[in-house]
């Protein structure tokens, strides 16, 4: 399946360079302690600059979803219709991602989804999340 992906940078390099080990890592300021996703030179609570990378679990719950029935890119076309969510993971933080394994109607909010690493023609990896 094709779709487009965001460069990797080097704040986020070590995010990808896990996903391919199927495992979900987030960075955490030194700082104040907060999770910061997505990964950033900043951190963007309190401007601290040292982050320390820490593994999740992958368990979460759909905090919000859509379903997309008519996408704006092209390469989305295949894979329509398909579930849009934004999804609050155990430890707090909140990511965009795609519910997959299961028909777009069945996604509820507060539905418990865990995460599922899908990897592409390019050879990088995504997470998904399925129903728990
Ligand atoms: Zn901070």
């Amino acid at each position: 399946m094709k779709r487009p992906f965001m460069p990797i940078t080097p704040a986020s390099e070590p995010y990808w360079s896990y996903l391919q080990k199927d495992e979900l890592w987030i960075p955490r300021c030194n700082s104040c302690s907060q999770l910061v996703f997505y990964p950033r030179e900043i951190c963007p609570h309190c401007a601290s600059l040292e982050f320390t990378w820490e593994k999740m679990s992958g368990r979460g719950k759909v905090y919000s979803f859509t379903v997309i029935r008519r996408p704006f890119l092209p390469e989305f076309a295949a894979m329509s219709p398909y579930v849009f969510a934004i999804i609050e993971l155990e430890e707090g933080i909140r990511m965009a991602s795609n519910i997959i394994n299961c028909q777009p109607n069945d996604v509820y909010i507060g539905q418990s989804v865990r995460a599922v690493f899908e990897e592409h023609e390019n050879g990088r990896k995504l997470v998904l999340f399925e129903p728990a």
